[in-house]
């Protein structure tokens, strides 16, 4: 199965996709970590992305396709992936298409997480990660079980991106808005769009995930 989680930044993609990567064991791939990974290791790709990214600007088109390509043939031909953050421009996805055609490989759905703007600039702010295992938390939606403590692995070690702050947050929204959006209306033109309500709660939005992935 090959799914593409669409929203904007804050929508719940990331958490999402780590859930149903653990249901159906297809994998997960952000284009925000792998630039982030880049960006880690100071290569040149890195280093050019982390500049645009801290601005709250998207990276340039050839760039992200050329990193996420080989993975997503790759991941297809096993279980399938799960796309985060990919395809963010019409060209993007014209080139995801392109790539998927000439391996015989399709897209079974698109799934658009519905939220209101507003609510994203609070969602992003207060978003925090384990330093050791990357588990997703918030600071009121998302608290670890026991203060300070990672549930998944017990590390004490959490992290924050320097880009979740409220100036870039909007100007990722404007960019979402502006370039990304029309992604939606490419695929609904193929019938692949399928929504779901992003501004329940996390679990109920886990539900109606599977209900729409079957
Ligand atoms: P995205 O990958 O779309 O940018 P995330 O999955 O990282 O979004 O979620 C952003 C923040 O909001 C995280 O801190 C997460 O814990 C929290 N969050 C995700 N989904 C919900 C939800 N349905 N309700 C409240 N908070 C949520
Ligand atoms: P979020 O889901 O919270 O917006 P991501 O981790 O998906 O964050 O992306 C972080 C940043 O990485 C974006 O603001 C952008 O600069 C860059 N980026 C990630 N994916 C893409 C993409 N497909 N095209 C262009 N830029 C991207
Ligand atoms: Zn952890």
């Amino acid at each position: 199965m090959n799914l593409v989680l669409f929203g904007p930044p804050g929508a719940g993609k990331g958490t999402q996709a780590k859930r149903l990567e653990e249901a159906y064991g297809i994998k997960q791939l952000s284009t925000g970590d792998m630039l982030r990974a880049e960006a880690a290791e100071g290569t040149a790709v890195g280093q050019r992305a982390d500049a645009l990214m801290k601005e709250g600007k998207l990276v340039p088109d050839d760039l992200i396709v050329e990193i996420v390509g080989d993975r997503l043939i790759r991941e297809a031909k096993r279980k399938g992936f799960i796309l985060d953050g990919f395809p963010r421009t019409v060209p993007q996805a014209e080139a995801l298409d392109g790539l998927l055609a000439r391996k015989g490989l399709a897209l079974d759905h698109v799934v658009s997480i519905e939220v209101d703007d507003e609510a994203m600039v609070e969602r992003i702010t207060g978003r925090f990660t384990c330093a050791r295992c990357g588990a997703g938390y918030h600071d009121t939606f998302q608290r670890p079980k026991v203060d300070g403590v990672c549930d998944v692995c017990g590390s004490t070690e959490f992290k924050r991106r320097s880009d979740d702050n409220e100036a870039t947050v909007r100007q990722r929204l404007a960019a979402y808005h502006d370039e990304t959006e029309p992604v939606l209306r490419h695929y609904e033109h193929q019938g692949l769009v399928r929504k779901v309500d992003g501004m329940a709660a996390i679990d109920d939005v886990t539900a109606q995930l599977e209900a729409v992935v079957g």
